[in-house]
């Protein structure tokens, strides 16, 4: 069992939250075994964005802050594609090939 790690989880009243009872009544961080967002570590897209919210410039100066632009050239733009021609020529054509987004030039691929 993990914690969600929303900053705010324990905030949102809902009835799963709600522990304790009589004299302890509390709401607590949601607790599962696993989660469906980022990555397993929050219960909800709210609960991401708070900690986002939080810690997400810090994350970014830690592991290191985009100061120019990311470039995509012809070297490293090959991308596998369904080949829409494979449909009427599957004898001549493969299902899939890589298309180069920069060029649109195409080659063959491992299928
Ligand atoms: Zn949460």
């Amino acid at each position: 069992m993990k914690y969600c790690q929303g900053t705010r989880c324990h905030t949102y009243d809902t009835k799963d939250r709600k522990k304790g009872s009589k004299d302890n009544k509390r709401n607590e961080t949601r607790k599962r075994s696993s989660f469906y967002y980022g990555n397993g570590n929050f219960c909800s897209l709210n609960c991401q964005t708070d900690w986002f919210n939080t810690h997400g410039d810090n994350a970014i100066n830690h592991f290191g802050r985009v100061e120019q632009p990311i470039v995509l050239t012809e070297a490293n733009a090959w991308q596998k594609q369904y080949n829409y021609d494979w449909y009427d020529n599957q004898d001549t054509q493969q299902r899939y090939h890589e298309v180069n987004t920069i060029t649109r030039a195409t080659r063959e691929c491992e299928q």
